[in-house]
Order: C-alpha cells, then structure tokens, then sequence
C-alpha cells in the first residue's frame, strides 16, 4: 500500500520519504515546488507537481497508486509572513487542506497524519507544554493550524477520518541526505551557520527583552530525524485502529536564541557576529514541549535530542551543501 505525502520535496517531508521507504512502505509525493526542492527527493519514487487543492490530480493520484494513507506536510510557515500576509496563510494552509480532505474522503482514504505546531498554543500559561494547555495562537500561521485540527475533529466524528496531528516544536537539523533549504531563510540555524560560512555577515537576535532569563526568546528544538521517526509511529498508530490524537513533539528542554548561537560557535569553532535586532511579531517568549503523551501514546524517544548534535548535523550538511539544493 502507497502513502500520499504532501509537501514530500520539503524539509522534513523529504526525510520522511526515506524513512518511510526504509521501512517498506512506498510513498508517492505531491509537491507544488513553490518551496520544495525535486532534488532532495531519492530517484524513483513517484512525484505528481500541482497542489493538494486539486480534486481531480487527487483522484488521479488515488486511481493510479493503492493510497493507504496521507501525510500532509505542504503549508506555508513563516509566522512573520503570516502576519503581514494572513491571506496567503488561510487561503494555503486552510482551504486548500479543506479541499484536500474532501477529496481524500471521496476517495476512501481515511487515514491522516498532520503537520501540527507549537504555534497553536500562542504564549504560553505554563512550560512544559502538554497536550491540555489552551490553545491560542499569537499569528495567523498558528491559527491555519488550529482550525485544520478542529476540522479534523469534526471529519473524524461524521465521516470517520482517523488522524494523528503533530505538534512540532522547531524542527531543525540534518540528515547525510537532507537539510534546511529555504528561500527566504528566515529560521535561525540556519542563519546562524550562514553567518559561520560568511553567507551573511552576522545574525540578528530579535529581541533581548523578554521574560527569560538572558532576555532572548526560548525555543524546544528537536531534529528532523526525531520529527520523521513520529511520523512513521503515527501511521502504525492509525494502522492499528487507534482513536485520532493531538501529539506534541518537542525535547522538553528549552534553548535561548544566545545559548543557540553559543553552541553554533562552540560546533562550528568560528565567531559567529550576532547583533541585537526588535521583536519580530508573532514571536512568543518561551515554546518548550511536554513529549509524555507522543512516548506513552506512539512509544516515541528523541534519539538526538542534544542541541550540539543537532547543530553538528546542519553544519555538517551545509558544508557538503554550501548552496543547499542547487549545488
Ligand atoms: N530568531 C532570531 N533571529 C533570526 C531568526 C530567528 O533571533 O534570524 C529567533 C526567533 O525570533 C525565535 C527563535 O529564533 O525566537 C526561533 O525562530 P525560528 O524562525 O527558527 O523558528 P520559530 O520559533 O519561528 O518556529
């Protein structure tokens, strides 16, 4: 049986593929490559270009390959965009899933694994975050994902759409395959190790006047490979008939935007330039994850939850990739 993957050329979906393949399932990716990269996919795996929001290339895609499941990675996600273009958020990440969905139920595919996010929580009333903290989002990136999850309730109850969302803290890191290749950039690995490879000439810290201890925003990273293994859990999850789940995946252990940048320095052994920048709006204080329920429920443990690690594997693959993709 063959498993859609939306946004499969992507960061993190482009490492589900291979996982998924390693572990004998076949994936077939729908990518719209407006931010995807055909080249971060392996050779043979079969790829449809066009959008999740297209009914017909759904059915096309549901006729030509027995889909068992669809994992749903294709959104836009830049949380400062989101705010100046609030638009392009819920017309994308909304009504395009809700296309999507409808045409996956038309087709008998009933099985879901979402892209969550930490974003859906907004600033937080406590840390860690757990599964039952209120959800308000800061930013409209945030709100797309909140209403896709309650539609997803609501689909469960009346048509029977299993799903298991994800809650991603930040998603960062790399495998010897894939890494970050966004244009624009704007996450702060990244950044940060372009600012070690002279890409930019120093890394601004948006804010140094929040409520945390060095004043610089705190963030749960968790590596890409941790992100992928979840998604395979969660499919063996839905495959044993299990109820529908709200998961949150982070490390449980919080990083300031500084401590980030000293650990790139230590990693990396060059003096990273960081200079202090505004807020950027949107942008919560603190973001930590609560990864109890995604270990009793899916039997999830992060194997690289070290920051040094996680950056060690981005810097690896920025080296060997210094123009990402296009190399
Ligand atoms: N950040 C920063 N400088 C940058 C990019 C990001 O200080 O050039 C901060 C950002 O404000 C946030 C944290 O780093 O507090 C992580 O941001 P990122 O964009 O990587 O992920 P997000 O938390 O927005 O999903």
């Amino acid at each position: 049986m063959a498993i859609l993957v939306t946004g499969g050329a992507g960061y993190i979906g482009s490492v589900v593929v291979r996982d998924l393949i390693r572990d004998g399932h076949s994936p077939v990716v729908l990518d719209n490559l407006v931010y995807g990269h055909r080249e971060s996919l392996p050779d043979g795996v079969p790829f449809f270009e066009g959008n999740v929001g297209d009914p017909e290339l759904i059915g096309r895609i549901a006729a030509e390959h027995d889909i068992e499941a669809c994992m749903h990675f294709s959104a836009y996600a830049y949380v400062g965009e989101s705010v100046e273009q609030p638009q392009r958020y819920f017309h994308n990440n909304v009504i395009e899933t809700l296309r999507l969905l409808d045409a996956l139920i038309v087709n008998n595919i009933k099985k879901f694994v979402f892209s969550s996010t930490c974003a859906t929580f907004g600033e937080p009333q406590y840390t860690p975050i757990d599964e039952r903290h209120p959800q308000n989002p800061t930013n409209p990136y945030g709100w797309t994902k909140f209403m896709i999850e309650r539609v997803l309730e609501s689909y469960d109850k009346a048509y029977d759409l299993k799903f298991v969302a994800l809650r991603y803290f930040n998603a960062c890191g790399a495998t010897d395959d894939c890494g970050e290749d966004h244009d624009p950039e704007t996450h702060l690995i990244p950044l940060v190790l372009f600012a070690a490879q002279g890409r930019i000439p120093h890394v601004s810290i948006f804010g140094d006047d929040y409520p945390t201890p060095d004043g610089t925003a705190i963030r749960d990273y968790i590596h890409v490979s941790d992100l992928s293994n979840a998604h395979l859990l969660a499919l063996d999850h839905l495959n044993s008939d299990k109820p529908s789940e709200c998961i949150n995946l982070g490390n449980g252990n919080g990083y300031s935007v500084m401590e980030v940048i000293e650990a790139a320095r230590k990693v990396t052994g060059l003096p990273i330039e960081a200079k202090m920048a505004p807020r950027r709006a949107g942008d919560p204080s603190k973001l930590i994850g609560d990864a109890s329920k995604a270990k009793s429920v899916l039997g999830w443990q992060p194997r690289i939850p070290e920051l040094e690690r996680i950056i060690e594997s981005a810097w690896k693959w920025h080296k060997n990739n210094p123009s990402g993709y296009s190399n």
